[in-house]
Order: C-alpha cells, then sequence, then structure tokens
C-alpha cells in the first residue's frame, strides 16, 4: 500500500486545518467588524486582476492568495447587523451541511448518482410544506433562489394551462399559440417580468392590476381585468411579501377570483410564505394552500446560504411534464420524481443537504421564533424612528421590512450613505410611491435587541444635522 504522505489526498489536513482558521475568523468577527466592505469592486479588481498564472502551486498558497486578496472586499452580510435586500445569514446546522455539501460533492441531478442527496430533498421539501401551511404532495424542485423558483413555477403554469387547450407548449413551442397572459399586481416582484422573458412570453404578457398603498393588489379590480381576458389561457402571479413594505395579497380571495376564471394561480413568496411557519403570522398567508404553484428562498428567511430556492407545484406532474429531458444515458428511479425533472438544471450541487440541517436544526418551533423575533425586532425598529428626527416610517410593518423617509430625496440618500459609511450597520435604499427610502429588512438569525439598539444609534448619527449635535 501506498504511504498516506505519497497519496494525492496527502496535503487534506493542512488544507483543512487552514480553512478552519479562516472560516472561525471569518465567523467570530461578524459581529465587530465594519458592515462595509473596506474595499470597493475597483480595489478589489486592482487587487487581483492579474494574468491565469503559467504555473501552479500549493493548495495551501492558492488558499492563502485567496484570503488575502479578497478580505478586504466582503461584505459581513451574514451577520446581526446587515439589513439590505432581503438578506439571511447561515444558521450554524446549515453552514456545517453546507461545507459537508462541497465536501461529499455529489451531483444531485439523478437519484442514481445521489440517491442520499435526493432522499434527503424529498424529506425537506415534504417539511417546507408542511411548515409553510403548503399541500404536502406537492413537488419541490430545489433550485438557486426565487428568481428561478419563479421561472420554473411559471414553466409548470404556462404547460399546464396550454394543455388545457390542446397546446403542446413543450413540443410545439410558442408560435402559433392562443398565448398565455399573465394577471399581475403592478408592485410585484421584477423576477416574474425576468421569468416571463425567459418562458418566451415576454412581459408584453402582462395584465397589470392596481394595488393598494401598501402594494397589495385591489381585488376589484382583478375581477375586473380577469373579466375583459376572454379564453386566453391565463395565469395569477400573487405576491405574499412586497419587497419593500413586506404586504400580502389576499391570497385567498385572489386565488378563489383566478380559480374562478380557469387560471393558474401562483405565489411569489420568496420571503413572504415563511410568514406561514409562525403562530402569530400565519394570517398573512391564509388561504396559501389554494394556489398551484409557489416561490420560496431557503437563503432569505429560513437562513440556508446562498444558493437555496424552491419551486412547489401541487401537480408534480405539470412541474415533470415542463422541466423532463429524454437522454439515451439517463435512467430515472420508478420510487421518486428525480431531481432534474422538478428543476431545469441539470448537474448541481446538493443545495438540499443545508435545507434539511437548517429545518432539523431549528425544528418547528426554532423556525416560528426565527420569524417572530425578526419581525418583533422591525416593530422595534419602527418604534425607534419617532426618536430619530425628521424620520417617517413610510410602510405599515406587518412583518420584517420596514421603509423609513426624511424630507426629501436628498436628505434620505445622504442619512443613507451616512449610514454605510459608518459601518456599525448597513442597509440599502429603495424608492415608495415616488419617495426614496432606506429599507430595513430584519432576516438574520442572529440580530439581538442589542443589534438592533446599536442601529437605531448609528442611524440616529448618520441623520444628525451636519455641524449640530453628533454632526461634528
Ligand atoms: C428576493 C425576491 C425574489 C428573487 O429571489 P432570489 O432569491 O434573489 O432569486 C423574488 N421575489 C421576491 C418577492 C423577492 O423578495
Amino acid at each position: 500500500m501506498t504511504a498516506a504522505a505519497e497519496t494525492p489526498y496527502a496535503g487534506y489536513p493542512g488544507l483543512l486545518d487552514e480553512v478552519r482558521a479562516h472560516a472561525l475568523d471569518w465567523l467570530t468577527g461578524l459581529p465587530d467588524r465594519p458592515v462595509r466592505p473596506s474595499a470597493d469592486v475597483k480595489a478589489c479588481l486592482d487587487a487581483l486582476d492579474r494574468e491565469l498564472p503559467e504555473h501552479g502551486e500549493d493548495a495551501r498558497a492558492t488558499l492563502a492568495a485567496l484570503v488575502a486578496a479578497v478580505g478586504p472586499g466582503l461584505m459581513a452580510s451574514p451577520g446581526p447587523r446587515f439589513f439590505g435586500w432581503v438578506t439571511g445569514g447561515s444558521v450554524p446546522a446549515a453552514m456545517a451541511a453546507d461545507l459537508m455539501a462541497v465536501v461529499w460533492d455529489q451531483n444531485a441531478v439523478l437519484s442514481e448518482a445521489a440517491p442520499a442527496a435526493t432522499a434527503v430533498e424529498r424529506v425537506a421539501g415534504r417539511w417546507l410544506c408542511d411548515l409553510l401551511g403548503l399541500p404536502v404532495g406537492s413537488a419541490v424542485g430545489f433550485v438557486t433562489g426565487a428568481q428561478m423558483a419563479n421561472f420554473t413555477c411559471l414553466a409548470a403554469a404556462r404547460h399546464a394551462v396550454l394543455a388545457r387547450v390542446g397546446w403542446d407548449v413543450e413540443e410545439q413551442g410558442l408560435a402559433g399559440s392562443p398565448g398565455v397572459r399573465v394577471v399581475t399586481g403592478r408592485d410585484r416582484h421584477s423576477t416574474v417580468d425576468l421569468a416571463l422573458r425567459y418562458l418566451g412570453l415576454g412581459t408584453g404578457a402582462i395584465a397589470e392590476v392596481d394595488t393598494d398603498g401598501e402594494g397589495r393588489l385591489d381585488l376589484r379590480d382583478l375581477d375586473r381585468v380577469l373579466a375583459v381576458g376572454g379564453d386566453v389561457p391565463t395565469v395569477v402571479s400573487l405576491a405574499a411579501g412586497n419587497v419593500n413594505t413586506g404586504s400580502y395579497d389576499d391570497l385567498r380571495g385572489g386565488t378563489d377570483q383566478g380559480h374562478a376564471h380557469g387560471a393558474w394561480v401562483h405565489v411569489d413568496g420568496a420571503f413572504g410564505l415563511w410568514a406561514g411557519a409562525a403562530p402569530t403570522t400565519r394570517h398573512h398567508v391564509d388561504g396559501v394552500e389554494r394556489a398551484d404553484s409557489w416561490a420560496v428562498d431557503g437563503h432569505k428567511w429560513l437562513n440556508t446560504p446562498y444558493d437555496s430556492g424552491f419551486a412547489v407545484v401541487a401537480d408534480p406532474a405539470a412541474l415533470a411534464e415542463s422541466m423532463s429531458q429524454a437522454s439515451s444515458y439517463v435512467t430515472y428511479s420508478d420510487v421518486v420524481l428525480d431531481s432534474n425533472r422538478l428543476t431545469p438544471e441539470s448537474s448541481r450541487r446538493a443545495r438540499g443537504f443545508a435545507v434539511w440541517a437548517a429545518l432539523r436544526s431549528l425544528g418547528r418551533s426554532g423556525v416560528a421564533d426565527l420569524v417572530e423575533r425578526t419581525c418583533r425586532h422591525a416593530r422595534t425598529l419602527a418604534a425607534a424612528m419617532s426618536g430619530v428626527p425628521g424620520a417617517d416610517v413610510l410602510n405599515q410593518v406587518v412583518i420584517n421590512q420596514v421603509l423609513v423617509a426624511f424630507a426629501d430625496d436628498a436628505r434620505t440618500a445622504a442619512v443613507l450613505s451616512a449610514l454605510q459609511a459608518d459601518g456599525t450597520a448597513y442597509t440599502t435604499g429603495t424608492r415608495w410611491r415616488g419617495r426614496a427610502a432606506i429599507r430595513f429588512s430584519v432576516s438574520n438569525w442572529s440580530t439581538a435587541d442589542a443589534d438592533v439598539a446599536a442601529t437605531v444609534d448609528a442611524l440616529r448619527r448618520a441623520a444628525a444635522p451636519a455641524g449640530g449635535p453628533g454632526g461634528r
């Protein structure tokens, strides 16, 4: 036998020791380092933009070079005071399982290639449906995020509504078809539009429905829009969790109206569907189980590492018909639906391990607590704005989203950049109903009361009049 030191694997212990040290450095430093990166993308390019080396080097040297080059450009977004976009961190069990997914390097394309990864996805998928109040027999495709989940679900929808009028879109394409109309609110997420472009439907397929001041669909206008559509195959896309306000469409009413017109009803609930996992927020998703498909993320509110989203479709056949491919060298399982029949991808990493681990380590009560705690932090943040001179809360804080504006757009932008530069916390901007706003999304499992208090203090400093108290 070859001695261990001579095998290609001999370098792993030393390499993994260094991975461990770098990982601990990063993770334990998260609460204390400035949240913003110290290098912008230009500085990162300057540090990295070298010619491809002619010759290789030891893996440890490469790891050291990577850590040194990227360190200044890392955003502490997995930490407790990052509130930009809708950004979760990673609960420890999910992070650990994702590390193992990389180490095991399974190809989750097929159950023949990765039986364990496939089984884990089927079980985690069932747990997800159970937690979120979705039909437990649904098919769950593990995709990269809600963008791809919206695309995947809407592909199943396109298949189903065209099949009902005798059109096989997988074979015949769209040219010459009766077309598909997508009825959705003005405040929908932009990934719905992009999904329709991927699907060849185009944004021209959208029939817009009016929304109210919080971004919620106006059900009377939904009826009006549905009624003018005639016999065109129709998909209704509802929103559970507006990306700015956190508001919810009336899922029960919207779904029933869509179904009364023969439509397929899809729900974009990238983060908002998680309200269904907690007793005090569940009412927001009342009726959610009546829809036909749902897009939801793992990497936002569940706090799994990137990339993790779920395309959930009540009728597994509709999803499988739209995603399956026939190939001479592929054998499908007769026990489960293979993963490449549920997602647009073929070869891919086993992203289900992290999801299974997050759900198992948190349990039903842990997920509920994560949702309720972050919502409580959002309410605390919003209430504290009364102590920040000039700050206006623009939305009803129904879940974890808070929109704050100052006297005018220029002032709001100035406060936001001062907050970002301060480094205590970090968040991002948006526009809501014609006004620039600062968005806070409290989505991280590790955010504590003290982090919220420190963030309010930082905002107070950022908003202090120049030259006035605190502005010196
Ligand atoms: C974030 C988000 C998406 C897109 O999700 P990704 O995970 O970024 O692909 C879609 N819809 C809503 C409502 C979102 O908040």
